[in-house]
């Protein structure tokens, strides 16, 4: 297949995806209709084992829709080379971190020692907040996984957080995925991480998985997995006017977190 970069694609639509893993007789993800369109950010929610990791695979190029096709542009991917349209994609998982490697290291991980490239990663790490320790040392590592990430080490789960920021601005890609970046923070630090990121929401093409809501109201879209099938797509305010399953979903979470003053301003928005 041929090369392709989406730096300045238009949209990519899922057109009627199915997805199986291998040996299981039932589908995992069912006629997905669905697009992305360039500059904006999604917020996939729903609940596990919904299919939403599965979805973002398929749709980077790492698995194959069992049926159904992708198009970028309106060209199918399979007229591209997996590799170079996976390369579009900067996947951000929450346990990124490899140790004992040093911070800087660790953001760069993958990518070529290069002037630039360390030029940019400190660009990145300014952005992030993570600059003051970027330039920890290696053995803070070690402490940190003796201590299993305990309170008094070097660096807290929240810098640790950072980090994962800094690598997603570092990555640079035409779209950037984050995959439940926030699983191990309280609400309160979760908070605080998607602050964080606000930029790099508006900024560029950015869908996130999270099974909390705590983002709904900074992206364009959230797209409601649940049963294998997208049940619901829209904004904030959309859907919670439609009173659906996000309205549902979104309330309970709200009671859980004591999350009341959000839920009394969506109320408010949506008479
Ligand atoms: P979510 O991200 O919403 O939690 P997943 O996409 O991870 O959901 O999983 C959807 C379903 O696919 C689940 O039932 C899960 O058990 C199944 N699944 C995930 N990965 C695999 C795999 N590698 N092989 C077989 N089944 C899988």
């Amino acid at each position: 297949g041929s090369e392709v970069s989406l730096t300045d694609f238009r949209n990519i639509r899922l057109h009627q995806v199915c997805f199986g893993y291998p040996k299981m007789d039932t589908y995992v993800l069912e006629d997905i209709n669905l697009e992305i369109e360039a500059g904006k950010s999604y917020l996939i929610v729903g609940l596990n084992g919904s299919g939403k990791t599965t979805l973002i695979k398929v749709l980077s190029g790492l698995y194959e829709p069992s049926r159904g096709k992708i198009l970028v542009d309106g060209v199918d991917i399979r007229a591209f080379s997996k590799n170079s349209y996976r390369g579009n994609f900067a996947v951000v998982f929450q346990d990124f971190i490899h140790y004992p490697m040093s911070v800087e290291d660790n953001i760069k991980f993958g990518k070529y020692e290069h002037k630039e490239h360390t030029a940019r990663m400190y660009r990145a790490a300014e952005q992030s907040g993570a600059a003051k320790f970027i330039h920890k040392l290696p053995d803070a590592y070690q402490t940190q996984l003796q201590n299993e990430w305990s309170d008094g080490t070097e660096i807290s789960v929240g810098q640790w957080q950072k980090l994962a920021i800094t690598r997603a601005f570092f990555a640079d890609a035409p779209i950037t995925i984050m995959d439940e970046p926030t699983a191990s923070l309280d609400p309160v630090a979760e908070n605080e991480f998607y602050m964080g990121i606000e930029e790099l929401i508006r900024s560029r093409t950015c869908i996130m998985i999270s099974h909390r809501f705590t983002t709904a109201k900074l992206v364009d879209q959230i797209i409601v997995i649940d049963n294998h099938r997208i049940r619901e797509c829209g904004s904030f305010e959309e859907l919670m006017c439609s009173n659906g399953k996000f309205k549902e979903l979104f309330t309970l979470q709200a009671e859980k977190y004591n999350l009341g003053d959000v839920v009394n301003e969506a109320k408010l928005s949506t008479h």
